[in-house]
């Protein structure tokens, strides 16, 4: 057989046209978002004042296993798609391993991550609305840029809250967001009652993902022909960011390669979903049996250490409450450098796949992960996302086990984004000042505690 190639790049034909449902096909559903006052199912008119009412249907929809990609998408998607699906060669031989490891990179577009992926349909179906302009929250501050870039596209208004202490650690990110003709402001603000209310308790505080949530979203309902988006956890962005498993498993198709394992690391689930949407497909339908393994900050454990309860999917409990793995709307996690997977909670899909045993989780301290990050960065020449860094350690450690049972499995992992904006987190693990942090149990516990009740249900 000729040599497998190191980067494999689909043709715009070969593009998914349809993004897939993955809970067409689930042997048993998501249990129902609640109405938080009513704690009955919320319809899909009750999501309209937040979402786009696309958007909510999408949410909503248990049932249309392939949804069309509209062709305005398409096109805006070949401008910084197909990705590349990457053997990694070197990374292999680093690794003496027997395994076949290959990654697929959405760090190529100027978000520097697979956000884009989503952004890029948020923006399409608020405009094809007439809505007047759009509002977020970024913690990390690679879904404030995507959503900027996707607003810019189609001339739409949008207005990020960046958690105050984010934003100031992170100036560069505040000139693309600006670059992209975004308003950024940083929260807590005196722009809103909440913010208003929050800087006159404590004039001198960082800012939380959880306030610049409630800024956004008061900001969205008080503002005429606006709404609010959120860049990962919901059903909507899995279902987007399964062009990157679609993509992918058309490429091994053409190397005659399946995986064995697919490994992705898990924030709000967004990137991982997608990754495993196909693969999972073929599980659920018998076709198919891979391993598929979440990654997860030790820092933030949702998976493995989280409860399968009710919770909001905010720390400013405006949101509807979600069956899912969480480690409670009030815990805060450290200040961890993977700002992108310091979330509570986890996609209530994924989330109802693992309770099912249909997935595998892991977590790892943020010091293995760098040392993992290091080592692939020389070997593969990519530097990467903290977050993405998590699945490469799962992956290593996957290789590793290959080489010790002399097995040649073949490994897929996603690489989700680009360091260039983490050299701060890179500095740190590099002069040795990178520390550690587990929760203790009694700290998860005392988060636990503070889960909304739930009349008959929790
Ligand atoms: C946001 C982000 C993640 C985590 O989000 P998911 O929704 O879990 O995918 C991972 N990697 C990067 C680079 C991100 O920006």
């Amino acid at each position: 057989m000729a040599k497998i190639p190191h980067r494999l790049y689909l043709t715009e034909e070969q593009m998914p046209k349809q993004w897939y449902n993955l809970r067409a096909d689930m042997k048993e559903l998501p249990d129902p978002m609640l109405d938080p006052r009513t704690f009955k199912p919320a319809t899909e008119a009750e999501l309209y004042p937040v979402f786009c009412e696309k958007l909510a249907h999408q949410e909503m929809d248990d049932a249309t296993r392939y949804v069309d990609i509209p062709e305005e998408i398409q096109e805006f998607y070949k401008m910084y798609r197909p990705s590349p699906l990457i053997r990694a060669y070197n990374l292999e031989k680093a690794l003496k391993t027997p395994a076949r490891i290959y990654y697929k990179y959405e760090g190529n577009n100027t978000s520097g991550s697979h956000k884009l992926n989503s952004a890029i349909a948020q923006a399409y179906y608020a405009k094809e609305q007439g809505l007047k302009g759009l509002t977020t929250e970024t913690g990390a501050g690679q879904w404030g840029t995507a959503l900027a870039e996707a607003c810019s596209y189609y001339h739409l208004p949008l207005t990020v809250y960046m958690v105050k202490c984010s934003y100031e650690q992170k100036p560069f990110r505040k000139s693309i967001i600006q670059t992209f003709d975004a308003q950024i402001i940083p929260s807590p603000s005196m722009t809103t009652e909440v913010g208003r209310r929050i800087l006159a308790e404590d004039p001198d505080t960082t800012g939380s993902l959880g306030c610049a949530i409630s800024e956004a979203v008061e900001k969205a309902v008080t503002t005429e022909g606006y709404k609010y988006v959120l860049g990962s956890v919901l059903n909507q962005v899995l279902l987007h960011q399964s062009v990157i498993g679609l993509e992918s498993k058309t490429a091994m198709e053409m190397l005659d390669e399946y995986p064995d394992i697919v490994v992705g690391c898990a924030g709000g689930g967004s990137n991982l979903g997608g990754l495993i949407a196909p693969f999972m497909q073929d599980k659920l339908l018998g076709k198919a049996d891979p391993r598929i393994v979440a990654v997860e900050p030790a820092s933030c454990p949702s998976l493995t250490r989280g409860r399968y309860a009710y919770d909001f999917c905010d720390t400013g409990k405006v949101t509807p409450l979600a069956k899912m793995y969480t480690l409670g709307c009030e815990y805060i996690p450290s200040a961890n450098h993977a700002g992108g997977l310091r979330y509570h909670g986890m996609s209530p899909i994924l989330s109802k796949l693992y309770h099912d045993g249909y997935m595998e989780a892991v977590s790892y301290e943020q010091s293995k992960v760098f040392e993992a990050a290091v080592l692939f960065a020389k070997q593969e020449t990519i530097l990467p996302a903290p977050e993405s860094a998590h699945a490469i350690k799962g992956a290593i450690d996957e290789a590793i086990r290959c080489r010790e049972s002399g097995e040649a499995k073949t490994i897929l992992f996603g690489l989700t984004g680009t360091g260039y904006f983490d050299m701060n987190a890179y500095s740190a693990y590099l002069d040795g000042t990178m520390t550690d942090y587990i929760p203790t149990d009694a700290e998860l516990e005392q988060a636990f505690a503070k889960l909304p009740k739930i009349p008959g249900i929790q």
